[in-house]
């Protein structure tokens, strides 16, 4: 069991202690936890420490490391929003600090809120899709410095009704495309199975997507439940992982130090 996607206070939407999710992660008997704080820049002008406190996070973190290092291997983690206009900020970002594990996700399109920015009132699911997978590509492609590439298909969360969601046949190309820089990079993928509690009735990604990249010889893959509440620290783990050995996968993936290393099921 792992959980290798998860908020605490030190991101700007939980207000949960880290010590809550190590301990519910205990309970729950969870052998690794990374904690993924978010730090999303809109901007390439934009200061990292306005969205993330990396050095107090290294600070909480490490002494939580040393206290409970008997009962879960805790693992330094980030949630990095990817866009290609802020590449380089954010990888200079990632260099500055020693994590074990990096999530690199599209929250925001054109440097405003993927949610917040009117996006889906402006634009029809075709076409918004299209735009957001390939500026996903774009972001991939510019921006490397990171381990596994967070919800894919998070954009499905917020329409208004899940039966909107187009095919995801009609954007193949491109997402065979992101999944090939993936790989061809030694970078992976995660199930997030926070589209759950979001309504969806699948986890990230869409089993479509999940077959293209074991179809293209995808092996990366980490497990998260995106919890921002303790509660939902290790959220249907046992259905993420029954999802991926479904799919003919041998295991998932856990960081240290940047590197990837296998849990045979
Ligand atoms: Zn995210
Ligand atoms: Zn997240």
């Amino acid at each position: 069991m792992i959980d290798l996607h998860n908020h605490s206070v030190f991101s700007m939407d939980s207000n949960t202690p880290m010590e809550d999710n190590i301990k519910v992660a205990i309970d729950k008997n969870l052998k690794y936890l990374s904690i993924t704080d978010h730090m999303e820049i809109m901007k390439p002008k934009d200061k990292y420490w306005e969205s993330l406190d990396a050095p107090g996070y290294f600070v909480e973190f490490n002494r939580l490391k040393e206290k409970y290092k008997d009962d879960i291997h805790l693992l330094a983690g980030v949630e990095v929003g990817i866009q290609e206009s802020t590449a380089k900020v954010v990888e200079d970002f990632v260099n500055e600090f020693d994590y074990d594990f990096v999530i690199g996700s599209v929250h925001c399109l054109f440097e405003k809120d993927l949610y917040g920015g009117g996006y889906y009132q402006r634009l029809k699911p075709k076409e918004l899709y299209k735009t957001y997978y390939e500026e996903m590509y774009k972001s991939v492609k510019a921006m490397k410095n990171f381990d596994v590439l967070g919800h894919i298909d998070y954009i499905d969360r917020y329409l208004d009704n899940y039966f909107d969601v187009p095919d995801q046949d009609e954007n193949k190309e491109i997402i065979l495309a992101i999944l090939k820089e993936l790989i061809d990079t030694n970078r992976g993928i995660e199930i997030n199975t926070g589209g759950f509690r979001k309504g969806l009735p699948y986890l990230h990604p869409h089993r479509k997507i999940l077959s293209w990249y074991r179809e293209l010889g995808g092996e990366i893959i980490t497990i998260g439940s995106d919890a921002h509440k303790s509660y939902d620290i290790g959220y249907k783990n046992k259905k993420a992982l029954d999802y991926v050995k479904s799919f003919g996968f041998t295991g998932v993936y856990v960081f240290e130090n940047r590197r990837p290393r296998k849990l045979e099921f």
